[in-house]
């Protein structure tokens, strides 16, 4: 058998993997969430060369057990706390299992006409569900489309500003700004597109972006003939959830010719709940805007939701048209052809999990469990300035829980160790601007309950040192 297996095999093998998928997410609520496992013990086990022969399968099955696991980092634990949720949900990954069935290449319409529409029709359903603007839509001149990641969608969007710009401006004098707490791709994305100046700006004392010191960093750039070209807001910073001001950004970068990109990669997902909403006030003053599905929405990784007020100016500056991929459809007009809203050619079919997930969970489901998180996370952060031991460092607006040890640096960093050296949950060891220490509980993988988050208010309260 020259193709790996024969269907009747991957029907057998399929049902067994399938079964070890579900049973995992029985027990990984049982595991320590993070493996005990040094360095290069994995590879340890692994044979220094490719098979040359063929292997049972039954043996490959086996090894997840034996090599995989002891080195699984569990994100799917509802004890996750760390970092930012990377959900799943069994839709979204059956989804997957789909998507890779089908193994499409969906750059053009014509070469998978179910991926480009499908994936429009998604982009335009989380338009009305998180209640972004209408032009947003494929029917408007805006349109959405699903990138890998928000650092590839926020590179895009740099990408776009710069071209825009260089057209009165070399690409010596166009400049970046973003605040000091919005995320490394920002920095990075201005870095790969080839901006050379790049501006963090100040953040007030709830760290969201001070728009008096941006209007002056520009001022000051004009002043010495720079060339200002974009500014990023952030809804729900990476560090605290720090919302900045979007309207006034938009008002700033729209008497200023800037392009306005708005990263909502973690907190996006919120918007599917009305109440949320009055922190992305001023979309409509947006350029380029992007959220994670695959982190608060139930959707595996990767699925990035990326959006153009205006997809002209995107599809000019990215599309390239060489003689084997023009076709008639293309040509008609009547079509898109996501292969020029990003950088990669080839894409696979990442909105079949988004379709299945959505009408799994209604949105209904989605608010409900959204909701549980913000609300348990609120209930926790309630708990803790309420005890003497611990202070709050930023309000909880979505589902992130910052506080400190009152005792300091060492009191905090001491906690955050013991509680995940615990195995019974993990969370992450963070810095605020001023280097000092804080803790951040991130409540939001897809089974974390309020429970979950009462065992960890607990398990802080047993672990922590008095004040
Ligand atoms: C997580 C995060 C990112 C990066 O997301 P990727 O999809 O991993 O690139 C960017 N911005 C914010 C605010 C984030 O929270």
């Amino acid at each position: 058998m020259t193709a790996g297996m024969t269907p009747d095999e991957f029907r057998k093998h399929g049902k067994e993997l399938i079964d070890w998928v579900a049973d995992y997410y029985e027990r990984v609520e049982s595991l320590p969430v993070t493996p005990d496992v040094d360095p290069g013990a994995i590879r340890a086990m692994l044979p220094e060369f490719a098979p040359e022969l063929p292997e049972p399968f039954t043996e490959v099955i086996a090894d997840l057990d034996r090599v995989v696991m002891p080195g699984i980092t569990h994100w799917q634990s509802p004890n996750w706390f760390a970092y930012f949720p990377g959900d799943s949900s069994f839709p979204a990954i059956l989804g997957e299992l789909v998507s890779a069935g089908l193994a499409q290449q969906g750059m053009l319409w014509s070469t998978s006409p179910a991926t480009t529409e499908i994936e429009s029709h998604m982009m335009d359903w989380l338009v009305d569900l998180l209640g972004l603007p209408q032009g947003w839509k494929t029917s408007g001149p805006g349109g959405g489309v699903i990138q890998m990641s928000a650092s590839d969608s926020t590179h895009t969007a740099l990408v776009v500003a710069r071209q825009r710009a260089q057209g009165s401006a070399s690409l010596d004098d166009i400049v970046a700004y973003g605040s000091a707490q919005a995320h490394s791709s920002i920095e990075k994305g201005a870095r790969v597109a080839g901006y050379r100046h790049y501006r963090p700006i100040e953040v007030d004392e709830q760290f969201a972006l001070r728009t008096d010191r941006l209007e002056a960093a520009i001022a000051q750039d004009r002043a010495v003939g720079r060339h200002p070209a974009f500014v990023c807001s952030a809804v729900g910073t990476t560090g605290t959830t720090a919302v900045d001001p979007v309207r006034a950004i938009g008002t700033i970068a729209r008497r200023e010719n800037l392009w306005h990109h708005v990263d909502a990669a973690y907190a996006g997902s919120a918007m599917i709940c009305p109440e949320f909403r009055h922190h992305q006030d001023g979309l409509e003053l947006a350029d380029s805007y992007v959220f994670n599905p695959h982190k608060w929405m139930f959707v595996n990784f990767d699925a990035s939701a990326f959006y153009v007020a205006d997809r002209r100016p995107l599809i000019e500056t990215l599309s390239i048209l060489p003689p084997y991929l023009q076709d008639a459809a293309s040509q008609s007009g009547s079509v898109i052809d996501y292969r020029d809203w990003h950088v990669p050619m080839g894409r696979r079919f990442r909105a079949l999990k988004l379709w299945f997930t959505l009408r799994s969970f209604g949105a209904e489901g989605i608010r409900s469990k959204i909701r549980e998180h913000v609300t348990a996370a609120q209930t926790l952060a309630a708990r803790l300035e309420a005890d003497d031991r611990f202070e709050l460092v930023a309000p909880t607006p979505f589902g992130l829980v910052s506080f400190r040890h009152v005792a300091g640096d060492s009191a905090t960093d001491r906690l955050a160790n013991a509680i995940n050296r615990s195995g019974r949950a993990y969370l992450t060891a963070s810095k605020l601007p001023d280097g000092s220490s804080f803790i951040r509980v991130s409540v939001g993988q897809t089974n974390t309950t309020t429970h979950h988050v009462e065992l960890l208010g607990d398990l802080i309260d047993e672990m922590s040192d008095p004040a």
